[in-house]
């Protein structure tokens, strides 16, 4: 049995804040507004892994009134959220992603983020799909106000670990 999970992310862009995206560090005068370090991405990837294991999503596991989460590196999010599943009997078969924003240009960081979610979430790097697009001007994401991620992820039973549940 597989299972297919959808996450959604948007932060607001302001001046004096650190622009993270998929683990990666990317110099631009704007970061996203959060409680964590605002790393959409990973955010838009967590609630699709959960999502798919029906395990809720991050603002019900990692609560933003919660002061442990202050800033947190979203990757220790991923990482929490990867293990959770691993216990729930899952392994993730691939992950699919869209990035949405004005600027500045991403393509050139898609490498390294690939080279830190892929291994963090037990893939090849071939089987996660991470697609830079911008918002040709429109809406709030357009005037770089804004940046938006969608994530889709499929699941599959670790070998051995799910046990079959009676329909
Ligand atoms: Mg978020």
């Amino acid at each position: 049995m597989t299972r297919v999970g959808l996450g959604y992310d948007i932060h607001r862009l302001v001046p004096g804040r650190k622009l993270i995206l998929g683990g990666v560090f990317i110099p631009h005068g704007r970061g996203p507004l959060g409680h964590s370090d605002g790393d959409c991405l990973i955010h838009a990837l967590a609630d699709a892994l959960l999502g798919a294991a029906g395990e809720g999503d991050i603002g019900q596991i990692f609560p933003d009134t919660d002061p442990r989460y202050k800033d947190i590196c979203s990757l220790d999010l991923l990482r929490a959220v990867v293990a959770r599943l691993k216990k729930k009997g899952w392994r993730i078969l691939q992950a699919d992603t869209v990035v949405v924003m004005e600027r500045p240009k991403l393509a050139p960081h898609v490498a390294a983020m690939k080279a830190v979610l892929a291994p963090l979430l037990g893939i090849k790097p071939g089987a996660l799909g991470i697609k830079a697009k911008t918002q040709e001007g429109l809406g709030a994401v357009g005037r770089g106000a804004a940046v938006l991620c969608w994530a889709v992820v499929q699941l599959g039973p670790s070998p051995g670990k799910r046990k079959k549940t009676k329909k």
